[in-house]
């Protein structure tokens, strides 16, 4: 850059001369030098770029593994519109940053550089006086980009906003319409897509006033250049074709300047969206394997709960001082009233919460003593709802692992009594299913769910019966399977119908968070007790 300040100098020199040769020469150069520039602008700009997208690939990456990682309790109070918008525009974001830093912010200070030590060198007294105001710049710029950041978390938290209200509405959109509510949703999304054009426009707001505002000091620094230049020309101490170089130097601060100050803004706007990424980062789960814990080896499936108490972590006690023996091999099933702690029990198996007291053992083993994904890949869960993913059938049964032998596959859909539906399908086992895919029916889903967990082939058994009630054939299906899955496991169901309560070894009744009462069917109807009163409740509807 100071070379072309160099050269414009030069060139006004000779045109002062009229010495065609020297403007010749010098045009060549010119050109040359340009051609030169644009190849390198290309390789700078494409290396750039790959930098910067592999920054924001690896970040994407780490953030996703970590915030898998963390307590369920932290997505049941996150929204995931929000979680998804700060993976994907928010890091967006960041990586714009990173690149325009590494493009424009590096070069301009560089070029910055070298233009004032060119002019220094032309003019020093000149030079002081053009950074004169440079400070003021600064104070001006630092003020509004603290503005900036402020309007901008706003900003950023009103679009993750939106963006969760679309997931929340464009999700139960068959509930939107059954309940007609679509002109409700719609004043909704109208009144958080206004808080964000309010938001976005204070931000924009305050970069209108910064420019002119910042504008209106440059130019203050120019005029008195001309002012101080035209009286050391009148004192003879400068000539016109010096001061001509003087001024183009000055030409090509401003360019660096104003990029400097439009990426100095944009640093800041980013800053709310990178804050929101870290905060991510910042929060560690509380469950988690201890740096020494050992693989759980292939189990027996013995359960102990010893004193168990938990709270969850918003405070509701669940279970109180729970004491339980599970043999190998044997289902019980847990009985109770809604929120009497039949869930909480299975969930506190495969670690989703520690309890705050007494402990949890597998075949002996304190089950906080040792991995976590060896101590959950040990425990399959045949849940209430199936949650299917966007693949194949084949995948959804074989969920998790990266490469399965198909015949193993089938030969779990049989077991589960899902291979004929699934034939049925046009693609059969390659049939897509999740969000774009085949239509299920309730029971047929359950039979894929008990197909995963036929793959899985755990020691420990969670069932959590469905509680809406399926047609008479498809519950016979269904039952069919769990029965032939049920076979030499440790078996935990959760009887919300006491539909599955037939064919366990054990029926633990619980209620507001201890067991009340244990024992077969017909012990516990014979001793008139807890669970004589819900059976006969559910048998008189
Ligand atoms: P059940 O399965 O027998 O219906 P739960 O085990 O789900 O009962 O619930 C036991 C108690 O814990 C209830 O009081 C319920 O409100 C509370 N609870 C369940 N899940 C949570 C949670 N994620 N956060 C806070 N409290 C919870």
């Amino acid at each position: 850059m100071p070379l072309l300040a160099y050269a414009l100098q030069r060139m006004a020199h000779f045109v002062g001369a009229g010495n065609l040769v020297g403007i010749s020469w010098l045009s060549g150069i010119a050109l040359v030098g340009f051609v030169g520039r644009g190849a390198c602008q290309y390789g700078q700009d494409a290396l750039m770029a790959k930098a910067s997208l592999r920054v924001v690939l690896a970040l994407r990456q780490h953030v996703f593994r970590h915030v898998q990682t963390l307590d369920l309790d932290y997505f049941a109070l996150s929204r995931t519109g929000d979680l998804s918008y700060r993976l994907t525009e928010d890091l967006d974001r960041v990586g714009e940053v990173v690149h325009k830093f590494f493009h424009q912010t590096v070069p301009d200070v560089l070029v910055l550089v070298a233009v004032l030590g060119y002019m220094l060198y032309l003019n020093a007294p000149l030079t002081a006086a053009t950074l004169a105001i440079a400070p003021l710049v600064g104070l001006a710029i630092g003020w509004f980009g603290e503005r900036l950041l402020t309007s901008s978390r706003r900003s950023q938290d009103r679009i993750a906003d939106l963006a969760s209200l679309l997931t929340e509405s464009l999700g139960g959109i068959q509930t939107v319409k059954a309940f007609a509510a679509e002109n409700y949703e719609a004043s909704r999304f109208g009144t958080f897509a206004r808080l964000n054009y309010e938001a976005r426009f204070r931000s924009e707001h305050v970069k209108s006033v910064q420019y002119p505002v910042v504008g209106f000091l440059y130019a203050l620094s120019v005029i008195i250049v001309f002012w101080l230049g035209g009286w050391q020309i009148s004192a003879g101490h400068l000539t016109g074709s010096e001061f001509v170089g003087f001024i183009a130097g000055v030409a090509l601060l401003i360019d660096p300047i104003v990029q400097l100050t439009d990426n100095f803004n944009h640093i800041r706007q980013t800053q709310a969206s990178l804050d929101r990424v870290f905060v991510l980062l910042d929060r560690h789960p509380q469950v988690q394997s201890h740096p020494q814990a050992d693989i759980l080896p292939v189990i027996q499936g013995k359960v102990e709960f010893e004193g168990v108490t938990f709270s969850y972590p918003s405070g509701a006690t669940a279970l109180q001082h729970v004491d339980l023996q599970v043999a190998p091999g044997e289902a019980i099933a847990l009985v109770g009233a809604s929120g009497a702690g039949k869930s909480t029990v299975v969930k506190l198996l495969p670690r989703f919460y520690d309890p705050q007291a007494g402990r949890i053992l597998i075949d002996g083993i304190d089950i906080r003593s040792v991995t976590l994904p060896s101590l959950r890949r040990q425990i399959g869960i045949v849940p209430q709802e199936t949650v299917l993913f966007s693949g194949t059938i084949a995948q959804n049964i074989a969920y998790g692992q990266f490469e399965f032998d198909l015949a193993e596959v089938e030969h779990a859909a049989k077991i589960a009594n899902a291979h004929d539906f699934i034939c049925a399908l046009p693609d059969g086992y390659q049939s897509s299913v999740g969000e774009r895919g085949v239509n299920l029916s309730g029971g047929q889903r359950q039979r894929l769910a008990i197909a995963r967990a036929v793959m899985l082939d755990p020691k420990i058994l969670v069932l959590d019966e469905a509680t809406s009630a399926l047609d008479a054939e498809s519950e016979a299906l269904v039952q069919e399977a769990l029965d032939r899955l049920m076979q030499g496991r440790t078996v935990f169901a959760i009887a919300h119908r006491l539909a599955t309560v037939r064919n366990v070894d054990r029926i633990v009744v619980l209620e507001q968070g201890t067991i009340v009462e244990m024992g077969s069917h017909s012990e516990l109807l014979a001793c008139q007790g807890r669970y004589a009163e819900y059976h006969a409740k559910q048998f008189m509807r």
